[in-house]
């Protein structure tokens, strides 16, 4: 996946909103790349380095968000009603971790949140972003998003295909992404 950042582009009416309603997540200091990877995915994810487990718990509970962590220490208290703690190391075994409880294979939908901002993407018309993106983009593209909150243009990259492979063989082996033709 691959954006730039255009100025000025608004959201207009009858464009596609993309949110799917998937488990949202909360993911502490301890799990940022993890964070990252699972907005890649099309996850609702907000991260916090907030170090006060208090803080997280609280946070957690009033949003429903699910509580991603490594620590022992947060995922024992008694109020961490929504936590899941994972390993230590390697995203793709925190992953698999998190699909464990959560069978998330059915929810995955990359290409569809903003990195930055965590906006759900809204399909744009491909004649609206000739002036937005680099012409050689432009001609060998035909899907295009944008996040409603800071205006960054998306579009499926090569890159992005190669992180659906390489998860359909790793942590989520044998998920299929839901069905657009992108
Ligand atoms: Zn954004």
């Amino acid at each position: 996946m691959a954006s730039m950042r255009p100025q000025g582009l608004a959201p207009k009416q009858g464009l596609v909103n993309l949110q799917t309603g998937a488990p949202t997540f909360l993911c502490d200091g301890t799990v940022g790349a993890l964070a990252r990877l699972l907005k890649i995915l099309g996850f609702d994810v907000i991260f916090s380095d907030d170090h006060n487990a208090n803080h997280l718990i609280r946070e957690s509970n009033i949003s429903k968000r699910i509580l991603i962590t490594t620590s022992h220490e947060i995922a024992e208290r008694p109020l961490a009603r929504r936590v899941i703690r994972v390993p230590d190391k390697k995203k793709s075994r925190q992953l698999a971790c998190i699909n464990r409880s959560l069978q998330l294979k059915s929810w995955i939908s990359p290409f569809t949140r903003c990195i930055r901002c965590n906006k759900a993407l809204m399909e744009i018309p491909k004649d609206r972003v000739r002036e937005l993106v680099p012409p050689y983009v432009w001609d060998t593209h035909a899907v295009f998003r944008f996040c409603p909150e800071c205006g960054r243009v998306y579009w499926a990259g090569s890159h992005r295909d190669m992180m659906k492979e390489k998860l359909l063989r790793g942590p989520l082996g044998g998920f299929t992404p839901k069905g657009r033709s992108h």
